[in-house]
């Protein structure tokens, strides 16, 4: 029987220099400034299991407060069992699915 091993990274990189952001760092090292954000595995399947986090690819509206204090984060799979903090979005704007993206485009 295979066994499921699943190796968690202990550090990310920043998408403005490029440097290494260990997972135990509140700041960009190359950079001086806040780092994104992150889970491991774990901890962002334990916030959609607890229905903390939906997953918005089907899309749809963003049910929330529309004021900047209550941004809604949006994670992306950074690689090595690390999701990342992308973008923020408010209550009130839309997501669109790829494959609608891809049908309505025009
Ligand atoms: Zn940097």
């Amino acid at each position: 029987m295979a066994e499921f091993r699943l190796e968690i990274g202990s550090e990310t990189d920043c998408q403005t220099c490029g440097a290494a952001i260990p997972l135990s760092s509140a700041t960009r090292p190359g950079c001086a400034t806040q780092a994104p954000h992150r889970l491991t595995f774990e901890e962002f399947f334990i916030e959609l299991e607890q229905g903390r986090m939906l997953d918005a690819r089907p899309g749809g509206l963003v049910i929330g407060r529309p004021g900047l204090d209550d941004d809604i984060p949006m994670y992306r799979h950074f690689g090595k069992g690390i999701f990342e903090v992308v973008g923020l979005m408010q209550g009130g704007e839309f997501i669109v699915s790829k494959s609608a993206t891809e049908k309505h485009r025009a």
